[in-house]
């Protein structure tokens, strides 16, 4: 990417008129990035209208888990649009996807949360999560229990609220973020502890001793819930330290704290296991859902409601009407048909196995190959996610400078050698989320090209 291939129409209106997210917006209109538009894309493979073809180890923005051009989910989408593009599910109104999906999405939750709320991306869904938080705080009588604790590096989308929760600078820097509502606490980010002799659980419990006291300095009556990722995505795919979810989770069950685990990234499979929450024991009130919901195939998200939070709902309604909270969009219909065909799929292609034997293999063969380089500082992951961390020197874990874009640089490096990956935020950390249904033999090729730039890049 970014190298100006063609300067036709569609480019020039490109520079001109669409306005991209998480792009430098005056290098772009300056014409000194240039933009790749894909045209097609198969498998795991993308393609440009160049021809240029490219292995796509992020599936999209870890989003097309299935991989790229699934008919069965295309035509359940062509089916739907044609019965019945449109209905809204205001008051009691519902199709026969959006009912069967709630049904699917149940029976693949943890015990005990059966009810779903859609909306159409991560962000809304956690949106919606947070005023569900409130609305059950103010039923229960506790109008001042109302912050919500997330943590550095976590990644809850980019709106007003969500991009609050997210703890990464590039989100909050020139907003007016973080909103008052939230606070942040320590990131599991175990490579990166203060205290290298720590070992992951003593890290794990001064992570929730840290949590203890955050939540001494606000006063536990004025908290609601705290949010996060089972495995941080974004803020660098950082799988937690043993012992972490248990440790946090005693301190919210003692002060009262609901739980959010936000699924965006490893709810249906991506970890192996078919939800994040029941890979490290986590026991929410909430889950946000997105993603891999649709495999993307149409923008469609959720919110998973425990039935103790549901009861308090129904109360909220029977004292005070319906809920106040809707969108034209909850449930569409063709993002609903598109969940039903890709959970399917799901599961007669067996992907979350897959996922978990494919990743495994990844993450085994990153190692092999590039576990000994001097700059190296860690590879790291958990079922389909994996990252290498570069550090300038590795024995006393010295981060290079940011400005030199060392991760950058080999993410270019990678796609000049025909693969994507991604360069995390806030650190050189080369990020993989390959669709499931991935190949060890396309992973020995990521292993192959990731390598080969690192060479290329730092020798
Ligand atoms: N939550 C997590 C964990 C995510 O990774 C993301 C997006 O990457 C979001 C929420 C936001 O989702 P969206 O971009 O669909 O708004």
């Amino acid at each position: 990417m970014n190298k100006p291939i063609a300067n036709d129409t569609l480019t020039q209106w490109d520079h001109d008129h669409f306005f991209h997210p998480s792009t430098h917006l005056g290098q772009f209109a300056r014409r000194e990035m240039g933009n790749r538009i894909i045209k097609t894309a198969n498998g795991v493979h993308i393609t440009d209208r160049e021809g240029r073809s490219s292995l796509d180890a992020f599936a999209g923005l870890y989003c097309v888990n299935v991989g790229y051009g699934r008919t069965e989910i295309a035509d359940a989408i062509a089916a739907q649009a044609q019965e019945l593009a449109y209905y809204h599910s205001y008051v009691g109104h519902g199709t026969e996807a959006s009912i069967t999906l709630s049904r699917m999405v149940a029976e693949r939750a943890p015990e005990g949360m059966n009810h779903v709320y859609y909306g159409m991306s991560g962000s809304d869904a956690n949106e919606t999560n947070i005023k569900l938080v409130w609305y059950y705080n103010n039923i229960l009588g506790r109008p001042q229990k109302k912050k919500i604790i997330s943590r550095w590096r976590g990644y809850h989308g980019s709106g007003l609220m969500t991009g609050s929760l997210t703890g990464l600078d590039l989100f909050h820097k020139k907003f007016d973020l973080p909103l008052s509502q939230v606070v942040h606490t320590e990131a599991p980010y175990f490579f990166r502890r203060a205290d290298r002799t720590m070992s992951e659980a003593a890290f794990s419990a001064d992570c929730a001793q840290k949590l203890e006291e955050l939540i001494a300095r606000e006063g536990a009556d004025t908290i609601a819930a705290f949010i996060g990722e089972p495995v941080l995505g974004t803020g660098g795919i950082v799988p937690p330290p043993a012992g972490y979810w248990e440790a946090i989770q005693k301190v919210l069950q003692k002060h009262d704290i609901l739980l959010i685990a936000d699924e965006v990234v490893t709810g249906f499979g991506r970890l192996g296991t078919m939800m994040g929450s029941d890979h490290y024991g986590m026991k929410p009130d909430l889950i946000t859902i997105a993603k891999g919901l649709t495999s993307a195939y149409a923008p469609l998200s959720g919110s998973i409601v425990s039935d103790h939070m549901w009861q308090v709902l129904e109360q909220g309604t029977d004292e005070f009407g319906p809920i106040g909270h809707g969108w034209t969009y909850s449930a569409h219909p063709i993002g609903a048909a598109a969940g039903v065909a890709n959970l399917k799929l799901i599961d007669s292609l067996d992907l979350v196995s897959n996922a978990g034997q494919v990743g495994a293999h990844l993450n085994r063969a990153m190692a092999g190959a590039l576990g000994d380089h001097p700059n190296v500082g860690e590879i790291r992951g958990e079922g389909m996610l994996c990252a290498v961390e570069l550090v300038q020197d590795r024995d006393d874990r010295v981060l290079f400078d940011a400005a030199a874009k060392v991760g950058p640089k080999i993410v270019a490096a990678m796609l000049d050698r025909g693969v994507i990956a991604r360069a995390m935020p806030q650190g050189d950390i080369i990020g993989f989320a390959p669709p499931f249904s991935l190949t060890r033999d396309q992973a020995d090729e990521i292993v192959k090209v990731t390598h080969a730039a690192i060479q290329e890049v730092l020798g």
